[in-house]
């Protein structure tokens, strides 16, 4: 019997063990790379989320980037469905840019707008006279910047001249993506609907469903533009008046939107008998109740002006009952 012959049963028992060993040293290095990845890629969504987030929050500099790209894009597909072949990006930005200029003029008309709508709300909030010059001011200013700006583009031998889809197209979803209009919306909205169908959510509903609206019509434009004359510029669009509003829609509007449903659900709408047989005088406003929800504490209030008082403190304007703690 050779030695290697004699050993080799034993070497062979080394060498099984051996491997076992090092199989279950790479499953556990296999499982911690695992691990660390994926703690990695979950801290890396985190973070962009929170980027993200970031740059929703600021409604000014979101708006007017989902803007300008997307007036971009409507130039592209009507230079494209006009059968203009060699598109100049150029003129389209500069053409994006001049319209933005022109709409944000209009948007300071509308602050003013909101302004005297909240200013028939809410009575304490005052407009004095140097209020007014100011805006006036800024309003003088505005146009002169946009006169200056087209006159030196006209210089450049650039003109200025939108067609009628062009504008319909642009000035619906400037009016939808921007936040005044939003708010002076939602204004109406409240007014008009004395119903409860938004379930006194107006100011979160209408501008769900303009950023909805805004979502639609920017994919259909993006996916013409995919199918028909594809360019990185389209596919970058995609994640910012696509991907990013989408997700505004549904982490600043619809979660929102839930978690005041929920807070409103300890809040039951009364029935006309029990507003006749309490008190039917709203303790908030002062003024007669033909609707009223009931609070935990047994007391009624306009909807309008429960709400009103949610917005600062979650304490019963009576009785000082805290609804958050005890819901
Ligand atoms: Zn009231
Ligand atoms: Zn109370």
């Amino acid at each position: 019997m050779s030695k290697s012959s004699f050993n080799w049963p034993l070497m062979n028992a080394n060498n099984s063990d051996n491997i076992l060993y090092r199989q279950s040293l790479l499953q556990t290095w296999n499982q911690i790379l695992a691990l660390f990845l994926t703690r990695l890629l979950i801290r890396l969504f985190e973070e962009i989320h929170f980027m993200e987030q970031f740059f929703i929050k600021m409604h000014n500099i979101f708006a007017f980037t989902c803007q300008v790209i997307f007036f971009i894009l409507c130039d592209f597909v009507l230079n494209d469905l006009q059968g203009i072949v060699a598109v100049k990006t150029n003129r389209s930005v500069v053409l994006a840019l001049t319209t933005t200029l022109f709409y944000a003029v209009f948007s300071y008309f509308a602050t003013r707008i909101r302004d005297l709508l909240l200013k028939n709300r809410v009575p304490s909030r005052v407009d004095t006279s140097s209020d007014c010059l100011k805006l006036l001011m800024k309003l003088v200013l505005e146009w002169a910047k946009t006169i200056v700006i087209i006159m030196c583009i006209r210089e450049q031998g650039i003109q200025y001249d939108p067609n009628p889809l062009y504008t319909l197209l642009t000035l619906s979803y400037y009016m939808c993506s921007e936040k005044v209009f939003c708010e002076i919306c939602a204004n109406i909205a409240e007014s008009l609907f004395t119903i409860e169908c938004f379930e006194n959510l107006e100011y979160l509903y209408v501008p769900l469903i303009l950023n909805v609206y805004t979502i639609v019509i920017g994919s259909i434009v993006n996916l013409y533009l995919l199918i028909f004359c594809y360019s990185n510029f389209v596919l970058i669009a995609t994640y910012f008046i696509i991907f990013l509003r989408i997700k505004d829609a549904f982490f600043n509007y619809w979660q929102n939107i839930q978690a005041e449903k929920k807070t409103y659900s300890s809040f039951r709408v009364a029935t006309d008998e029990e507003i006749l047989n309490r008190d039917d005088i709203c303790a908030v406003c002062l003024n007669k109740m033909s609707k009223a929800r009931i609070t935990p504490c047994n007391h009624l209030f306009h909807p309008i002006c429960l709400k009103q008082c949610l917005k600062t403190s979650f304490l019963c304007p009576l009785c000082k009952y805290n609804f958050r703690e005890n819901q």
